[in-house]
């Protein structure tokens, strides 16, 4: 049975929770359904951070939501779910699912437009009558507790109720919410193996909330850290840049050190960070993610392209020297020390093509930067790289003190330029 803590036990007020979620709280209540907030919206909530996104989970199924909702569309492909679409914000509402056995791969998003109308997946009735006694449907996906289990960590699996303003607990997250404790749900060897990417994110939400991981955890997570090359590699780059993007990127990057999982994403990195002995580059990787956890906190996002570069710039500067030494022109050795590695990374984490480009273009770019006046500053003033490789420039030579007086002429010529201004950054629209 799980622990109720009523609405005077916690502080979870509505004025907290976004109108359009509380609406759709109402909304499936009025209709006869459950309906919790649910996942890291609760367990922010509870720790008096803004959360992302506010997370509906329901026992209606999908195709009873889309019909109680005009603005729903339904979405994904393995699981379906509903996105309650209003004017800046979605709401998405999920089935209740029992434990998940396999991987948690994200559904990719569908494009705007058209969506097949049916929803329910076939699966043999489960549970049809509750602990309580309580009848469910006989197309329940999964009850509530089932949903709660199947959750990654014990502080993410906890759920808020419009129907007494109540929190539910199945799995002790309250405790070790307070207790500041990442933990799995369950056997974490049996559900890092399940899904290897939860040891990434038991480092992300321990980095983030500034939580210890657990004992029993954390060995697991040492155990299977070789494992992480498991998940996909496309999936891997979105969770890397979740970790380096997430405000504790320094943070993330010491557990990552720590636990191995950074050594088995990024082999030869690593191995080169390693092999210097005085510590040197090994300290420039940890200060470079400071400057861009210090960007994130002051509202200064960072791209994917930028995050990149700055972790792999030394490496690849060198990379490129070698090349150069080895008779590749000098004006491609940069191009070619990113398309080698990336293209080394690609069955590990794969870097999309067009984030490589702009890898490849900031980082070639500094070449030319370094040249003052150079031939045509107008046209590297041009290019839709330039802020970002001035960025780059900017973050490097805080570090190094170099390139300082190289910096101030480009601002000041950008600055002083009768060009038209650099539109649209790197040219990524990534955020
Ligand atoms: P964030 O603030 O980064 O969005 P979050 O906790 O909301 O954090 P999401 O990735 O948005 O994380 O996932 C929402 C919820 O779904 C989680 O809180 C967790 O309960 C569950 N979840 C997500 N990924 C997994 C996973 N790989 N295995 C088990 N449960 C997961
Ligand atoms: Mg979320």
């Amino acid at each position: 049975t799980p622990l109720i803590i009523p609405r005077a036990d916690h502080p979870i007020s509505r004025s907290l929770v976004s109108p359009n979620a509380l609406r759709v709280l109402y909304r499936l209540k009025e209709n006869g359904h459950l309906a919790f907030l649910v996942g890291g919206c609760v367990r922010d909530l509870l720790l008096g951070r803004e959360p992302k996104d506010f997370d509906v989970a329901t026992d209606a199924t999908p195709n009873q939501v889309k019909r109680i909702f005009r603005n729903c569309r339904l979405v994904g492909r393995r699981f379906r779910l509903a996105h309650i679409h209003f004017q800046d914000e979605i709401i998405e509402v999920a089935t209740f699912r029992a434990l998940a056995t396999g991987e948690e791969e994200p559904e990719p998003e569908p494009a705007a437009g058209g969506e097949p109308g049916e929803g329910e997946r076939p699966r043999p009735p489960r549970h049809l009558v509750s602990e309580e006694g309580v009848v469910l449907r006989d197309n329940v996906f999964g009850t509530p507790e089932e949903d709660a289990l199947r959750r990654d960590f014990t502080v993410n699996a906890l759920s808020y109720t419009v129907a007494d303003f109540s929190i539910i607990d199945y799995v002790g997250g309250m405790e070790d919410l307070r207790r500041g404790v990442i933990r799995t749900i369950g056997d974490p060897l049996v559900r890092f193996t399940e899904d290897p990417v939860r040891m990434l994110r038991a480092v992300r939400f321990a980095a983030l909330l500034g939580f210890a991981v657990e004992d029993e955890t954390w060995h697991a997570v040492l155990e299977l850290a070789p494992a992480i090359t498991r998940a996909t590699a496309p999936r891997l780059y979105e969770e890397v840049l979740k970790l380096f993007l997430s405000g504790e990127g320094e943070r993330v990057y010491q557990l990552m050190r720590q636990t191995g999982l950074f050594g088995h994403l990024f082999p030869r990195f690593s191995a080169w960070l390693d092999r210097e002995s005085d510590g040197f580059p090994h300290a420039q990787l940890g200060k470079a993610l400071e400057w861009v956890d210090s960007q994130m906190g002051s509202g200064e996002p960072v791209s994917p392209p930028l995050l990149l570069a700055l972790m792999f710039g030394e490496f690849l500067e060198e990379r490129a020297d070698e090349l150069a030494a080895s008779g590749v022109p000098p004006q491609e050795s940069m191009s070619a020390a990113v398309a080698e590695f990336l293209g080394e990374q690609a069955p590990l984490v794969t870097v999309p093509h067009r984030i490589g480009l702009a890898v490849r273009e900031m980082l070639a770019l500094q070449y030319r930067l370094r040249k003052i006046p150079g031939k045509r500053p107008q046209a590297v003033l041009a290019r839709n790289c330039f802020a970002e490789a001035i960025a780059y420039l900017r973050c490097r030579s805080l570090l190094t003190g170099e390139g300082t007086k190289v910096l101030d002429w480009w601002e000041r010529y950008a600055r002083e330029s009768v060009m038209p201004p650099v539109e649209g950054g790197s040219g990524e629209g990534d955020s």
